[in-house]
């Protein structure tokens, strides 16, 4: 059995202990210390990082009443160890845990929205709400939980026996605690039962910021981050923002339209650029039927090889089987992908399907249609002219 420190004292980073066991496990060693600061990974909080003397504890899982410590050296039963927290990983940890806390009663008090759900990740930190919010919601939640921080209001531990959990307004009701449950509660805020650790003040959790929601089962995710996190998230995309200024030179405040402007300009000239392609191909298309080679049944091979958006391959596609007596065959490359267009006119008796098939070989792709007309994609690679060839020369050797 562990005394398990952390429970009664958030701020306490070290502390003497005894190894009452160790177990070897896979690739490392579990520690069973009499008592730790290092909390285990439970009720939606991760795990504490930390050292037994100098030796790193990477986990700590919880059984019952035991604390195992994750390391990768043996220690031995009886041995006097010093065991120190990662504070930097503790801080993080109660900031992202009680933002959450804040964040949740945000939301319930501003817009009568539950938390139905709670992940945490070394990235990111997510809560479900059992109902759609809007931005102007976000920005009202996100608020108050940064406003209760700025109070730097008390957070207290009282441990209570379940059946008196009824004198408590609780946000989250477990019906399934028995015996002494512990409650966390937050001075003009909210109280919860929960078993993990919390500063002892509001003000340690720096600040909210909701950095994305939207629509899931039914109701709204939000995704957000707390203190340290949320400082250098912001650094990240302030960064991003400034570069993007730069590159653009216009100033950050202006950044939104400039960039749409540029879609919008890059739109235009794509469909420019279509048009005179599909000219230059018109012109030149008489002189491509003229040199196809010609299948057993007199029908025109019309095989096109080019680059460009999908948008292109059709638009040349239906220039080609506006032709009569052609089997045309289009092959489009865009990005690392290759797409793929076979047509028949007239009364050839070939099978697009088939084909297609031989490309979705030649690609590693996927693709079908119908005998008169079928397409499919893959991707490209560096050797895509040689494996078009390739292709051009099977569908040519099997049908001449
Ligand atoms: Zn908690």
């Amino acid at each position: 059995m562990t005394d398990k420190l952390y429970e009664n004292d958030s701020m306490q980073q070290s502390c003497q202990s005894v190894v009452m066991a160790c177990r070897q496990k896979d690739d490392h060693f579990e520690v069973l210390l009499d008592r730790t600061v290092i909390f285990p990974e439970g009720g939606g909080q991760l795990s504490d990082q930390g050292w037994l003397n100098k030796e790193p504890v990477f986990y700590a899982s919880e059984d019952g009443p035991d604390v195992w410590h994750w390391t990768k050296k043996a220690f031995r039963e009886g041995e006097p160890v010093t065991v120190t927290l990662n504070w930097d990983v503790r801080l993080d940890r109660m900031q992202q845990h009680c933002g959450e806390h804040m964040l949740s009663f945000a939301f319930w008090k501003t817009c009568g929205a539950n938390n139905v759900g709670f992940h945490m990740n070394e990235e990111s930190v997510f809560i479900d709400l059992d109902k759609e919010v809007t931005e102007e919601d976000v920005k009202k939640a996100e608020l108050l939980a940064n406003k209760a921080i700025w109070e730097n209001n008390p957070i207290t531990l009282h441990y209570v026996p379940h059946t008196e959990l009824g004198n408590y307004q609780l946000r989250k009701k477990n019906e399934k605690l028995r015996g002494t449950v512990r409650l966390v509660a937050i001075k003009n805020g909210d109280t919860c039962t929960c078993c993990g650790t919390h500063p002892p003040f509001t003000g340690m959790v720096g600040s909210v910021k909701v950095i994305r929601f939207s629509h899931y089962k039914g109701g709204c995710r939000i995704e957000f981050l707390c203190g340290r996190r949320a400082l250098e998230e912001m650094h990240k995309r302030n960064l991003i923002l400034e570069e993007t200024s730069n590159l653009l030179s216009v100033k950050a405040q202006e950044v939104l339209p400039a960039v749409e402007k540029l879609r919008q300009d890059s739109l235009n000239l794509r469909s420019q650029l279509r048009e005179k392609t599909q000219a230059l191909f018109k012109h030149e298309l008489p002189q491509i039927l003229k040199e196809a080679p010609l299948l057993s049944d007199g029908t025109r091979f019309v095989w096109i090889e080019t680059e460009g958006i999908p948008a292109d391959g059709k638009s040349i596609m239906k220039l080609v089987s506006a032709l009569d007596h052609v089997l045309a065959a289009v092959i489009l490359k865009n990005d690392n992908r290759v797409m793929y267009q076979f047509a028949v006119t007239g009364n050839g008796s070939f099978n697009c399907r088939d084909f297609c098939q031989m490309a979705n070989e030649v690609f590693e792709g996927r693709g079908g249609g119908s005998p008169k007309s079928a397409q499919g994609g893959g991707t490209a690679g560096l050797d895509w002219k040689q494996k078009a060839e390739s292709l051009r020369s099977r569908i040519l050797k099997e049908n001449q």
